[in-house]
C-alpha cells in the first residue's frame, strides 16, 4: 500500500504543500486534501471583490483545476485522533461521514474571527474573510443605498449611509478604503442621495494604523484617508454594538447599521481537541513543521507556531509565509518517506504592501519605503503574479483594465427563487420568492 498523505486545509498552506508534493512524489504516493470549499481563495484581493472592483470568481480558483494527482476532498474536517491516525469527515447535504487514515498528516486549517467577548459582535457585525463575506459586505452597501434613497427613509438615512470599519491592520484598512472608494462612486446614481450624506468610520485600538509598516506611512495612510472622507479614530475601541449604532470606548455611538470586524482571529476552534503542545490555542511545531510527540503530524500556516531559528519568536500569520512553509514542508514528507535531509524553514518578510485605494498604496520592501502610485502600482504587480493560474490573472487584469473604463456594477449578487405555481390551472398561488442570503463561507 502506498503512504497516505492527509492535508487538512485548501489555503495557502495546504494546498501549497499539496502542489509541491505533487511535483516532489508524483503518483507514488496516495494524497488528499480536505477542504470546506471547492475552491482556494486568494485573500489579498478580498477587499476589491466587496468593492466591485473585481468579479466575485476572478479571486477563486477550483481545487480541481490545481490539484491534478491529488484526491480532493470536499468537506468538513470534525474530528481529528491523532492517537488512532484518524480524521473524521462529512460531506453533502446529508452530512455522510467517513473516515480517513493517514501516515503523515498535515493540519493546515488556518484562523476563525474572534469578537473578543464584545456584546452584540457575534450576532450583529460583518467579517472579512471569506468569499461570501465579501459578497454579503458589497450586498449591504448596495441595499442600504436602495433604502436610504427612498423618501420614507429619510430617517433611517444616517444609520444606513454610515459605514464602520474595526481593526485598523491591513484587512480592515484595505477594506475601509476600497469600501470608500466604491460608495463615494455609486451613491451618483442614488437621485436624493449626496455623497456628503455618506459617513465611513475606520476605528483602531492603537496610536497609528497599519503599525506593521511602521509611524511614517500609517500617519501617511491616515492622511490620505483622511483627505477622502473617511474618519479614522486612533485610540479607540469597539465596545459593543447595538441596534442603535456601535458603541465606543470613549462613550460616544456612532449610529450605523453596519460594522464591519477586522480587529481579531483565533485559531481554528478544531485544534482545542488535539493533545498536542499548543501556544495561545495555536499547533506548536518545530522548525521543521513537525509536531514533538507526534511522528508524521505535521502543521503550519495561521494555525501553528512555527519559531523562526534566527530570532526565536514565531513566523507572522501571512499568506507569503503559509505558502513557503507549504513548498518546505512537502520536501520534509519527501525526505521522511525517501530518506533524507529535513530543511528547517527559514524565511526572512521580503516586504509587505497595502493598497489603500484610488490607485494609492503603501509599501516596505526590503527596508525601504514607498507611497503613492508607485506602492500601488507594486502592489497590484506582485499581488497578479502571485495569483494562482493564467485564466485568473488574465480575468483579474481584464476587469483591472474595464474599470479605467466604466464605473462600479452596482448589481446584488443575491439567491432569490423566482416565483413559482403552486398547485393546478385556475387556482393556481404564486410564491413570493424566497431570500436567501448569500452564506458566508
Ligand atoms: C482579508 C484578508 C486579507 C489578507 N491579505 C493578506 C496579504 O495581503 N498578504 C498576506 O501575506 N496575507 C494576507 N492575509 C493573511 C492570509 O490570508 C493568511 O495568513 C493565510 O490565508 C494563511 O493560510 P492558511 O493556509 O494557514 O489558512 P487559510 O488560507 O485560512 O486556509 C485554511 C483552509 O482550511 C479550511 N478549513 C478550515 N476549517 C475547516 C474544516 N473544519 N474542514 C475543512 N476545511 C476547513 C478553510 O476553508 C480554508 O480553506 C489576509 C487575510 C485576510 C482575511
Amino acid at each position: 500500500m502506498s503512504t497516505r498523505i492527509l492535508i487538512l486545509g485548501g489555503g495557502f498552506s495546504g494546498l501549497y504543500t499539496a502542489l509541491e508534493l505533487e511535483k516532489k512524489l508524483g503518483t507514488d504516493v496516495d494524497i488528499t486534501l480536505v477542504n470546506k470549499e471547492n475552491f482556494f481563495l486568494f485573500t489579498p484581493m478580498l477587499h476589491e471583490v466587496a468593492a466591485s472592483d473585481l468579479d466575485l470568481s476572478a479571486i477563486v480558483n477550483p481545487i480541481r483545476k490545481m490539484l491534478r494527482k491529488t484526491n480532493f476532498f470536499h468537506g468538513e474536517v470534525e474530528q481529528i485522533d491523532l492517537d488512532s491516525k484518524k480524521v473524521y469527515v462529512s460531506h453533502g447535504t446529508a452530512h455522510h461521514h467517513h473516515e480517513l487514515e493517514y501516515d503523515h498528516l498535515v493540519i493546515g486549517l488556518g484562523s476563525i474571527t474572534n469578537f473578543l467577548n464584545i456584546p452584540g459582535l457575534e450576532q450583529r457585525a460583518l467579517t472579512m474573510k471569506s468569499l461570501g463575506d465579501a459578497i454579503y459586505l458589497r450586498n449591504r452597501m448596495i441595499a442600504n443605498m436602495e433604502e436610504a434613497d427612498f423618501e420614507c427613509s429619510s430617517d433611517r438615512r444616517k444609520p444606513l449611509l454610515t459605514f464602520v470599519v474595526a481593526g485598523g491592520g491591513f484587512a480592515g484598512v484595505e477594506t475601509i478604503a476600497s469600501i470608500n472608494d466604491f460608495l463615494r462612486e455609486a451613491i451618483r446614481f442614488y437621485p436624493h442621495l449626496r455623497e456628503e450624506m455618506l459617513r465611513v468610520v475606520l476605528v483602531h485600538p492603537g496610536k497609528v494604523i497599519l503599525p506593521e509598516l511602521g509611524e511614517k506611512l500609517g500617519v501617511y495612510t491616515q492622511k490620505i484617508l483622511a483627505r477622502r472622507g473617511v474618519e479614522v479614530r486612533v485610540n479607540t475601541r469597539v465596545a459593543g454594538l447595538t441596534d442603535r449604532g456601535v458603541a465606543l470606548n470613549d462613550g460616544t455611538t456612532i449610529e450605523t447599521d453596519t460594522l464591519i470586524w477586522t480587529a481579531g482571529t483565533s485559531p481554528n476552534p478544531l485544534l482545542a481537541m488535539l493533545p498536542c503542545m499548543k501556544e495561545k490555542g495555536r499547533i506548536k511545531a518545530n522548525e521543521y513543521m513537525e509536531v514533538q510527540n507526534y511522528p508524521g503530524v505535521w502543521a503550519l500556516g495561521d494555525c501553528s507556531v512555527i519559531p523562526d531559528p534566527k530570532t526565536g519568536t514565531a513566523y507572522p500569520p501571512t499568506a507569503q509565509h503559509a505558502l513557503r512553509q507549504g513548498r518546505v514542508l512537502a520536501q520534509n514528507i519527501a525526505a521522511a518517506i525517501r530518506g533524507g535531509k529535513r530543511k528547517p524553514f527559514l524565511f526572512s518578510t521580503i516586504g509587505q504592501l497595502a493598497s489603500i485605494g484610488r490607485r494609492t498604496g503603501v509599501a516596505n520592501i526590503m527596508g525601504i519605503n514607498f507611497s503613492g502610485f508607485i506602492a500601488w502600482w507594486l502592489w497590484r504587480t506582485i499581488y497578479l503574479s502571485k495569483l494562482p493560474r493564467f485564466e485568473k490573472k488574465f480575468r483579474v487584469a481584464l476587469d483591472w483594465t474595464l474599470d479605467l473604463i466604466f464605473s462600479k456594477d452596482l448589481v446584488q449578487f443575491q439567491t432569490l427563487r423566482a416565483p413559482v405555481m403552486l398547485g393546478e390551472n385556475h387556482n393556481a398561488r404564486m410564491l413570493e420568492p424566497e431570500a436567501c442570503e448569500v452564506r458566508a463561507m
